[in-house]
């Protein structure tokens, strides 16, 4: 990698923490664990509940990730508390934020906290990383200089955003070449004194203002230092002369001008100048998502108390969705018949029930999909009612619920997905007038949402409208 280039090279942003911008006092990104940092005295509890929010926080709003937080700092106020938390209730928790695994981890690293390092939260980055499982060079940036006021800078998605803007980083973001670089300028630029405000007044920065479609550059308060927004003006006032008719210079808009720039843009893809600063940062295409199709039934029998109850199972303790609760499912191999579908899926019944499912008493309900992170999962759902009482085979992790009961459990949102299929088809089954029509492929309203937060792919990101 060359040196850093004089164009890239990182200047004192302070005006971030400046009094007539006040920026931290508006910031909310760290609403929950960062007030409670701000005055926790124990310093183990302030580190564990900045980790908290930090860890709720990846991928998921603020606005969804208070109600979690305090629930989550009320049950377990301490690592110690925590540490003793059953998989079961974080699960539980846990359910409706995504990314299970985050929550499973957490309590993990609880435990190793109370059981290898005397119950104290490591005190710097460096050692959070390296002695926290789960917590990565973000995370363990933002603990430190929140929570101990290390002088260390973080990378999120925000700052990637501000930082490729104000210094016209035009080259993929997510290359580890230029997070490096990126890093290193974090480091560079963070507050000595308030590492802590600095670091949440940039992410906030990049949440508020200099946001991914239409950032508010006119309301910026580090405008002045901006190379993305410097260009942009360049370039207005070069048309602007040249549309009054007025001789004008040749427009400084160049990139940095040394060949081959690990920073700036790739030669094949130039600045654009419909986009404006919303040229940066780039990011090379996203992976598609693997594609699954996975049958799932939703078994139901009418309760003692006259409602209706489902039968659910947990899945195994490692893996996508480890130890959650889900209606009997089976993922399918692609392009099965449909006949074929629900035979072993009838056959997978009977394991969980211990006695012959016929294929054809089931009922089709239609698809859901749902987005996980990496995998684009498609659950063909079917329904089987049933009038005799099943034994459920002891040995096997099920249990009937009532709804209420199902959304306390530790379900996906994925799940509640489709009951909702299922409550819905039964609605228009029961409402006259509306039968009920057998469509393959059919998904019911509500599917296909995708998850919050998903990064824009570069081609949509090349179609964003342009910037001031
Ligand atoms: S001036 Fe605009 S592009 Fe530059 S940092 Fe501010 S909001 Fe972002
Ligand atoms: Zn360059």
């Amino acid at each position: 990698m060359q040196p850093p280039l004089q164009q890239h090279l990182p200047e004192w942003c302070w005006e971030l923490l400046g009094p007539s911008v006040g920026f931290t006092s508006a910031c909310n990104h760290f609403l929950c664990g960062g007030a409670q940092a701000a005055t926790e005295p124990d310093a183990d509890r302030r580190g564990y509940a900045v980790w908290v929010s930090e860890i709720m926080l990846q991928q998921t709003q603020v606005a969804t990730v208070i109600d979690y937080y305090n629930r989550w700092m009320q049950k377990w106020p301490t690592l110690q508390a925590l540490a003793q938390a059953s998989l079961e209730e974080v699960n539980e928790l846990w359910a409706g934020l995504g990314y299970y695994s985050r929550g499973k981890r957490l309590q993990e690293a609880a435990r190793k906290v109370v059981s290898e390092l005397g119950g104290h939260m490591p005190r710097t980055a460096e050692a959070l990383q390296k002695l926290l499982p789960g917590v990565g060079r973000y995370t363990a940036g933002a603990i430190a200089s929140i929570s101990y006021g290390q002088a260390t800078g973080v990378v999120d998605g925000n700052v990637i955003r501000v930082l490729c803007r104000l210094r016209c980083i035009g080259a993929d973001s997510s290359s580890p070449a230029v997070m490096d670089r990126l890093w290193d300028m974090a480091n560079a630029l963070v507050d000595k004194s308030r590492p802590g405000d600095f670091n949440q007044a940039l992410m906030e920065l990049g949440a508020t203002v200099c946001v991914p479609k239409a950032p508010l550059c006119g309301e910026c308060p580090v405008k002045q230092h901006c190379r993305a927004r410097c260009r942009v003006e360049k370039e207005l006032a070069f048309a602007s002369q040249k549309l009054f008719g007025k001789p004008a210079p040749v427009p400084d808009v160049e990139d940095c001008g040394v060949g081959d720039c690990p920073l700036c843009p790739p030669a094949t893809e130039p600045w654009d100048s419909s986009l404006g600063v919303t040229n940066f940062p780039r990011k090379a295409a996203k992976k598609q998502p693997r594609a699954m199709r996975t049958a799932t039934c939703v078994l139901e029998r009418r309760g003692c108390r006259g409602g209706p109850e489902y039968l659910i199972v947990q899945r195994p303790s490692s893996g996508l969705l480890a130890g959650l609760w889900e209606f009997p499912s089976l993922p399918l191999a692609q392009d099965l018949q449909e006949e074929k579908e629900r035979e072993v899926l009838a056959d997978h019944l009977q394991a969980w029930m211990g006695q012959p499912v016929a294929a054809k008493g089931l009922r089709f309900i239609g698809e859901v999909i749902h987005i996980f992170s990496h995998i684009h999962q498609t659950y063909v759902v079917y329904s089987l009612p049933l009038d005799g009482d099943v034994t459920l085979d002891p040995a096997s992790p099920s249990r009937w619920v009532t709804e209420e009961e199902f959304h306390a459990s530790a379900v996906s949102t994925a799940m509640k997905k489709v009951l909702k299929a299922h409550k819905k088809q039964h609605r228009n089954e029961t409402s006259p007038g509306k039968g009920f029509k057998r469509k393959r492929g059919a998904k019911p309203q509500g599917a296909g949402s995708t998850c919050p937060g998903t990064q824009l792919s570069l081609h949509a990101f090349l179609r964003a409208p342009t910037a001031p």
